[in-house]
């Protein structure tokens, strides 16, 4: 049994590497001529499942608990567990109290518990929450790493696939086409995120970095060599156009408010992603008339996607079993 899986992004290749690991033959099609370069290419790559669950339901955390406890089974080396610290503003404290209640698994830190944690951002901030158990990585390495170890076990990749020209015959497709299904798939939309890369040589940081904020929220996750991601706004299209300016300026401007230094970096990119929707924000595995879909991973595709991988593999199982079954 052939498994194809169309779409290069998070979702498809964390589904390629599930359904190698238990042994199917898997193909993997993409439209682009690289791996990640959709929506996923955008990402923060936080794995933050105890922070999302502010805004996102308790069936989120605990799939996002299996997420995280997979990508620290299969890419240790490129997690990074550090937590995630949360700041407000004194006048925004409230926004800090409403994120607790809303959240567990925390702890609150004082001005010297955060410059312990965060030196560069010692006497900047006097309250905060402190997530231990949440970790990060780097979307663009950690794609690169599921890609080379698809490769390695015999995986085929198919770039510039075309599957109007280039029909192949195969048992199962499993659309992980992330926003381009939106015109295929009933009730998904497209969420506009906006985000920048920074270059500050003079400032150091080892967690994600969440500023509340009521109008503004910004998140900032380091990356290696002096880079930090800064994310993301939540807008209502499946616009993927250039970064608005109000939206670079409202970043930048939070970003000086976490440290003013940020005001001598470098703007090294800005990009803009869309992240796969359905009315409630909850990802599901569909089934199409061509096999399944994974489908609508929202803002939670690197912490969701393994969750939804093993529950196709768990349903191809079933099928693979039941066909044994049949013709025994
Ligand atoms: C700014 C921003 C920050 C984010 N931060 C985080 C975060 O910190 N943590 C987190 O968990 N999530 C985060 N997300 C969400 C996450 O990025 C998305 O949920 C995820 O990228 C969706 O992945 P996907 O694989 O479904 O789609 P995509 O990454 O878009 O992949 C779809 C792939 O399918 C290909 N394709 C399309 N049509 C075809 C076709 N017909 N045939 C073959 N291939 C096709 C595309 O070229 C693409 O490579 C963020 C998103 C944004 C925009």
């Amino acid at each position: 049994m052939t498994i194809v899986i169309k779409g290069a992004g998070i979702a498809g290749l964390v589904t390629a590497h599930e359904l190698m690991r238990r042994g199917f033959a898997v193909e993997v099609h993409e439209r682009a001529d690289v791996v990640g370069g959709g929506a996923s290419h955008f990402a923060g790559g936080m794995l933050a499942p105890y922070c999302e669950r502010e805004a996102a339901t308790e069936t989120v955390l605990q799939l996002g608990l299996q997420g995280l406890d997979w990508w620290r089974r299969t890419l240790p080396g490129e997690i990074i567990n550090k937590g995630t610290l949360i700041l407000a503003q004194p006048r925004d404290m409230a926004e800090l109290s409403r994120f607790a209640a809303r959240t567990r698994d925390h702890q609150w830190v004082d001005a010297d518990a955060i410059a312990a944690l965060e030196p560069d951002l010692g006497g900047r901030f006097h309250k905060g929450l402190f997530f231990a158990g949440e970790a990060h990585l780097d979307p663009r390495r950690a794609m690169k790493r599921l890609y080379e170890n698809l490769r390695e076990g015999g995986v085929l990749f198919r770039f510039s696939y075309n599957e109007k020209t280039q029909a192949h015959t195969h048992d199962c497709t499993i659309d992980c086409t992330g926003p381009a299904a939106i015109e295929t798939l009933p009730g998904l939309r497209g969420v506009r995120g906006e985000m920048l890369y920074l270059h500050a040589s003079d400032i150091a940081l080892s967690r994600p970095i969440r500023l509340l904020h009521p109008r503004h929220p910004l998140y900032i996750v380091p990356r290696r060599h002096g880079l930090f991601m800064l994310g993301a706004t939540m807008i209502e299209a499946a616009d993927n156009g250039p970064i608005a300016v109000r939206s670079l300026m409202e970043l930048l401007i939070m970003a000086c408010a976490v440290h003013p230094s940020f005001g001598e970096a470098r703007v090294v990119e800005t990009g803009v992603g869309v992240r796969p929707a359905f009315a409630d924000n909850m990802p599901r595995v569909i089934e199409t008339p061509d096999g399944l879909a994974v489908a609508g991973m929202h803002r939670h595709g690197f912490l969701l996607a393994p969750a939804l991988a093993q529950q196709v593999a768990e349903r191809l199982q079933q099928q693979r079993i039941n066909g044994e079954r049949k013709s025994a």
